[in-house]
């Protein structure tokens, strides 16, 4: 056998690739405060052809040979080839099913329409896809004898569940500073049970943004949101799992929500590196999906990407996406240039309804896939996406997390929005007759005409 060839990966400022940082160093940003990415030595991975990559990664699928038989680390080449294996923190994240939307595709006019539900994995979100890479670096650190006392993010809740089970299984300390009362039960209690430190702050996400870059500045904690771009290389692989899945042909569309732009910057460095090594040749194109209420990348790109303003974010029923000022702006703005992007935005209503009628067809949406499936649904009524297309809408998070504003829809108790699909229970004394009436009647008006 030839010997591999030596992988390698570094930090690489975006603005200027001449600087760079070895990846076992602390650092975010360059010298001029801008972002930086994890690049790899493209000629080495270009010695084995498109061919052995496909065969390698299919091979590895579903198996359970540490670590490979992770989504991500099933990638390990790809995404940070210099990591001992023993000091990687895995719970055998990715590979989430594709869920062929039949029933809600033909409601909107199109046959093949597929969900990537990332929310299908171990703390609810696709995350964990980015969680698992940060922290096997952070244990590898700790492992070369770097000093680093505790990890922490700002979150909207999905980050810091991560965070908080990931750091759990290594063992090493947690912290997460949250937005007092903008998350849901469910995400506030992930950190809490897995013995993370949970401040809950009097600000917005972007509020404990500025206080998580103080103390990693000033104190030395490891700083694990996505403008550590460390987690972007893991989620990167979402890209290319939803290739392989459809035997390496890349679907006609890509739509993905987006708060502080992270995600769909990394789905768009996954699809790079699946062209650098020729896996793939086709480009789909990237659909950005932002709530009204949190719009700032639409507004920019209704402007041609010219002017950017960050924004005081309003409430939304998304709240994961409720970032006024994204961090990871300038990576989006490139990687939908790169993927002929389109940005769209959904109001609270559009979200909403949008979230309920397809969890009518038998999905389970959070209300950031109902703002990916609202812009779906206004780019299949534009004719910008065609009936023919192949289109892949990226589910973000289990919609069990979200179970509050889903609640509040079917008991009608939401502001402004009216119930149209609302489905309360029915009570009834338990009395046969009554119930038989009943239920005879709910089959004839629910079924009667419809098409199934
Ligand atoms: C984090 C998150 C997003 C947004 O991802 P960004 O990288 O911040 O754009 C969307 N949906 C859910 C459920 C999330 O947790």
């Amino acid at each position: 056998m030839p010997p591999e060839p030596n992988y390698s990966s570094w930090f690489e400022s975006i603005a200027n690739p001449n600087e760079r940082y070895k990846i076992d160093e602390v650092v975010y940003t360059d010298t001029e405060g801008g972002l930086l990415q994890v690049s790899h030595d493209i000629e080495a991975l270009r010695q084995s052809p498109p061919e052995k990559w496909r065969r390698l990664f299919d091979e590895r699928s579903h198996k359970t040979v540490w670590p490979f038989g992770s989504g991500v680390w099933g990638k390990k080449e790809l995404v940070l080839p210099n990591i001992s294996n023993k000091n990687i923190v895995s719970m055998y994240e990715g590979h989430t099913n594709l869920f062929w939307a039949e029933r809600y595709g033909r409601q909107l006019g199109i046959e093949d329409l597929w969900i990537k539900l990332c929310g299908n994995t171990h703390t609810g979100s696709f995350k964990d896809l980015g969680m698992t890479v940060l922290i096997s670096m952070v244990k590898e650190m700790l492992d070369r004898g770097r000093d680093i006392p505790a990890v922490a993010c700002a979150s909207t809740g999905d980050t810091s569940a991560a965070l908080a089970a990931y750091a759990a299984a290594a063992n090493i300390p947690a912290i997460v500073f949250l937005p007092r009362g903008k998350i849901s039960v469910a995400q506030l209690i992930q950190p809490i049970a897995n013995g993370a430190i949970v401040f809950a702050l009097d600000t917005d996400f972007d509020g404990c943004m500025e206080i998580v870059k103080e103390v990693a500045d000033k104190d030395g904690i490891y700083l694990a949101n996505s403008m550590n771009s460390l987690r972007i290389e893991g989620q990167k692989t979402v890209a290319i799992e939803i290739v392989q899945q459809f035997d390496w042909n890349p679907p006609d569309w890509i739509v993905i929500p987006g708060g502080n732009l992270g995600n769909v910057s990394a789905l768009a460095k996954g699809l790079d590196i699946l062209i650098e090594l020729g896996i793939i040749e086709k480009k789909p194109r990237i659909v950005c999906a932002q709530a009204h209420n949190a719009n700032p990348l639409y507004k920019a790109y209704l402007r041609d990407f010219e002017v950017f303003e960050p924004m005081a974010a309003g409430t939304t029923l998304a709240s994961a996406i409720q970032i006024g000022n994204p961090v990871s702006y300038e990576k989006a703005v490139d990687a939908l240039r790169r993927y002929d992007g389109i940005v769209e935005e959904a109001s609270e209503e559009e979200l909403v309804e949008a979230s309920v009628r397809a969890d009518r067809t038998g999905l389970f949406n959070c209300p950031h896939t109902g703002v990916a499936l609202a812009a779906t649904e206004k780019l299949v009524d534009r004719e910008i996406i065609r009936p023919g297309d192949r289109v892949v809408i990226i589910s973000t998070a289990h919609g069990l997390k979200f179970v509050e504003s889903k609640v509040k829809y079917h008991e009608m108790r939401l502001d402004n929005i009216d119930s149209k699909w609302a489905n309360p229970e029915i009570s009834l004394p338990a009395d046969y007759g009554l119930v038989r009436d009943r239920m005879l009647r709910e089959i004839d008006s629910r079924f009667k005409g419809n098409v199934r």
